[in-house]
């Protein structure tokens, strides 16, 4: 499999997870010529990918959906309340591209063995991944504010875990945010923090996890640095620092392409 975040954070995100054969979106929340872009840039045309996934209904996840989905005649994948709560924003997409799908249940595009399982963020119906193929898999979880047993066994031996590490709990309550928002983005239902991530890590880290990349940062409440050096830092601890990879997702360019 190969994996690279194409856009990561509240201004836009999306993934590129590919198999032997298939190729797929995970998110498309940023306009189609940017997304375009990016594919070129790592060298996928946009014209050959065969779905994308929606983890929910945020516009900074399907802002450039209906435009990709039209443009090059791709499925889209996802749950009937987000399918409901977006099919107005998105413009015209052709009936037979619109797959609907539900936690729990596996399905193919492809040779990409794809499941969602639900999160805890304040959209309507919010939803990460694991993507397998051929013996390899691969683990999505961003816009959570909280993890809990199930979302756990469903990420636990990937070869490769794309988490949220969207702020620093100091840096956030320090911050300039209004009191509302302090609390929605730290809540049960917002975005999983610095700390959470890294305790996370490592426990996934024990059970074998050798690739972690961090994704959906907060442009306010972090800095690339200071979640990079969370993780590190509880792994370090751990003396799990040298068997792990970890990477900042950036913003507005290309990750690292992951070869599983
Ligand atoms: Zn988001
Ligand atoms: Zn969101």
């Amino acid at each position: 499999m190969r994996f690279c975040s194409l856009y990561s954070g509240s201004s836009g995100n999306s993934l590129y997870v590919e198999g032997t054969h298939g190729k797929v979106l995970v998110d498309s929340g940023l306009s189609g010529i940017k997304i375009s872009r990016a594919l070129n840039e790592i060298g996928s045309d946009p014209a050959t990918v065969n779905g994308i996934l929606v983890t929910h209904d945020h516009s900074d996840h399907v802002k450039g959906l209906g435009i990709l989905s039209r443009k090059f005649d791709i499925p889209i994948y996802l749950n009937m309340n987000t399918w409901l709560a977006v099919k107005d924003q998105i413009g015209k997409v052709k009936d037979e591209n619109v797959n609907i799908i539900e936690a729990g249940k596996e399905f193919e595009i492809e040779d990409l063995c794809v499941k969602a399982f639900p999160l805890n963020h304040d959209a309507v119906d919010p939803i990460g991944f694991t993507i397998r193929s051929a013996n390899r898999k691969i683990g999505i979880v961003t816009d959570t504010g909280t993890l809990n047993e199930e979302i756990y066994e469903n990420i636990k031996m990937c070869d490769l875990v794309v988490m949220e590490s969207n702020h620093d709990v100091n840096m956030l309550m320090a911050g300039r945010y209004p009191y509302f928002l302090k609390k929605r983005v730290a809540g049960e239902y917002g975005h999983l923090s610095n700390e959470t991530a890294a305790e996370t890590i490592v426990k996934l880290a024990e059970e074998g996890l050798r690739r972690v990349v961090l994704a959906h940062l907060s442009e306010e409440n972090n800095f690339p640095q200071l979640a990079l050096e969370t993780t590190r830092n509880k792994l370090k601890e751990n003396k799990l620092h040298e068997t792990v990879s970890v990477e900042v997702a950036r913003r507005f360019s290309p990750s690292n392409i992951y070869e599983l």
